[in-house]
């Protein structure tokens, strides 16, 4: 049997062919998404998916989540002490997602169809391919993202020629892409996208507006990074974007210091305060259309696909500047995952479909560590500043230009650095390299740093001192990401080695986790009663009995819903 994978940043999913249909195959908890996320467990035991999302504000550094982001590079992401290569902690969401199958299908599932980006690159391809190795699964083809969302709607059947664009709205990213179909070939013409814009952000704009408004009146500290306000914070701001999807108006509730804030907020409220980051969607859709030299209304259709992409106001959009209504039967979350089962479906049937992939664009962000003053003066160290973003076609040539901070500043450290968080520090520092400058007032010496990248992986960062032409350079050659046959061999006897939770027990774990994630976030009598419900439900665990656990699990799940409502994935 060959599955379908869609190895998602936030989420994954396995689906098959069967039938002459798509079926999603359910994880032990009942849900088609499993988060991709990876952790320690109390007990010294991996976690892997719900369970390990649940810990990683209680326990970040034992947690690991949106590694795909890292894929094809060298990184390590440590669980507790131990480090892990990206495409381990996939192998470990696939082979999880592998069991799954295994368990709905009652035999050995042993290859698979997993899409990725249209713009991964050769080394973010072959590290995809390596996770699916690492996980016991034969990798028969790998599909492009797009293309599987154009595949799960029937568009390779297409009589004519045609062009497509695909818009996907995920919860970190927006990818735009243009795919030409005809007689069985789909070619990937152009994709275009920004890596730093997706649904966290529409939550981020109702964070914001909440702190500015009923957060202030009531004094709230400022939720700082991982803190858990700040966890609790955007919980309720996420189901309220979910909500004003359907409703024309929703409520955020905010238990604080023994008190509920309430305060409500209209889809049009919404919409203004996300103003800004709609007009950023218009620039990627743009540029892939101009790359692939179409004309809007050459477009046979509009696919959407991502969560986000639910939103009434992104729908919206969409229809304004192609005056007409993108397909959307499908459910976003599900339609990549559901192309990657049609084209296993295929594979298992012998039957062709040829992929024109693209893979000369730049697989990282590349930029490099500035210093920023706030509002009020402070400096903030530590900052990202991209200069050539992912997913920009190479070779390419970019500046960026960066001042000086202090008075009499005499030297402009150049840091550069390759990932896609804003802190460089959690970014690999890729090398760096020092020029000085006249010394002068804060803000009036400047430097234009250019980054020249190509298509072997070189990168060549230039600096030069606007004033006096004074330059410094520096070299990076690249591809430390790609795993050698012998070290996938080496990193398998590593992984199975690791002791990993039971599938059997992976509810016992995710509401275990459930349940300590709101012990943390609630106060007062609510967190004593979750305090006392979970001592309750871990003396049952002790007694392993499984009737006896299962009817436990049940009452402790209708507690914790009754003070978590809308509890989603
Ligand atoms: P994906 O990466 O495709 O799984 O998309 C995840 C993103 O979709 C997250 O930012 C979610 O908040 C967002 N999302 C899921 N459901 C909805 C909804 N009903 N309305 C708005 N955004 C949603």
């Amino acid at each position: 049997m060959i599955v379908g994978i869609d190895l998602g940043t936030t989420n994954s999913l396995v689906g098959i062919w069967r039938d002459g249909a798509v079926t999603l195959v359910p994880n032990a908890l009942g849900h088609l998404l499993s988060p991709s996320a990876v952790g320690l467990g109390d007990d010294g035991a991996i976690l892997v998916g719900l369970a390990a999302r649940e810990r990683l504000i209680s326990h970040p550094a034992l947690t690991a989540a949106a590694f795909k982001r890292y894929m094809g590079s060298d990184r390590l992401l440590f669980l507790g002490e131990k480090g892990f290569r990206p495409e381990e902690l996939s192998a470990l969401v696939l082979r999880s997602l592998k069991a799954d199958a295994e368990a709905m299908l009652g035999e050995a599932v042993d290859e698979a169809v997993i899409t990725v980006p249209a713009y991964f690159n050769d080394a973010q391809r072959k590290a995809t391919k390596a996770a699916g190795e690492l996980a016991g699964l034969r990798v028969a083809r790998l599909l492009t993202e797009p293309t599987a969302a154009a595949l799960a709607y029937g568009l390779d059947a297409l009589e004519e020629e045609s062009t497509i664009l695909v818009v996907d709205l995920g919860g970190g990213t927006f990818d735009v892409s243009v795919l030409n179909c005809f007689e069985g070939v789909m070619e990937v013409r152009a994709c275009a996208g920004d890596s730093w814009l997706g649904g966290e952000d529409f939550v981020d704009v109702i964070v914001a507006a909440f702190m500015a408004g009923p957060g202030a009146e009531a004094g709230l500290p400022p939720p700082s990074e991982g803190s858990v306000l700040r966890a609790a914070l955007r919980r309720q701001a996420e189901l309220m974007k979910r909500a004003l999807s359907d409703a024309e108006s929703a409520t955020l509730d905010l238990a604080h210091d023994g008190k509920t804030l309430h305060w409500s907020l209209t889809r049009d409220g919404f919409e203004k305060l996300a103003e800004p980051l709609l007009a950023r969607l218009r620039a990627p859709i743009e540029r892939a259309l101009r790359d692939a030299r179409v004309d809007p209304d050459a477009l046979s259709q509009i696919v959407l696909a991502g969560g986000a992409s639910r939103m009434p106001m992104f729908r919206r959009l969409i229809a304004r500047l192609f005056q007409r209504l993108p397909v959307q039967s499908i459910n976003p979350d599900e339609v990549v995952a559901r192309g990657a089962a049609v084209r296993a479906g295929l594979a298992m049937r012998d039957q062709s479909l040829e992929e024109v992939v693209l893979t000369d664009v730049a697989p990282f962000t590349l930029g490099v560590g500035v210093a920023e003053r706030d509002a009020d003066g402070r400096r903030i160290d530590g900052l990202f500043m991209p200069v050539i973003e992912r997913n920009t076609v190479i070779p390419a040539s970019r500046i960026e230009t960066v001042s000086t901070l202090e008075d009499n500043q005499s030297q402009i450290s150049i840091k550069v650095y390759q990932g896609e968080s804003r802190l460089v520090r959690d970014n690999i520092l890729l090398g760096e390299f020092v020029v000085t400058v006249p010394r002068r007032r804060a803000g009036e010496e400047s430097v234009d740093i250019r980054f020249t990248y190509d298509t072997s992986g070189l990168l060549e960062v230039e600096a030069t001192v606007r004033s006096n032409g004074v330059r410094g350079n520096l070299i990076i050659e690249g591809n430390p990401g790609v795993l050698t046959p012998e070290q996938i061999k080496q990193r398998l006897t590593e992984l199975a080695k690791l002791k990993v939770h039971p599938r059997d027990q992976a509810e016992n774990a995710a509401v275990v986790a459930r349940a300590k994630r709101l012990y943390e976030e609630r106060l007062g009598a609510t967190r004593h009663r979750i305090g006392d419900w979970l001592s309750d439900f871990m003396a049952v665990l002790n007694r392993q009995d499984e009737t006896e656990i299962a009817a436990a699990r049940q009452r402790l799940v209708a507690n914790l819903d009754a003070v978590d409502d809308n509890f989603f994935l």
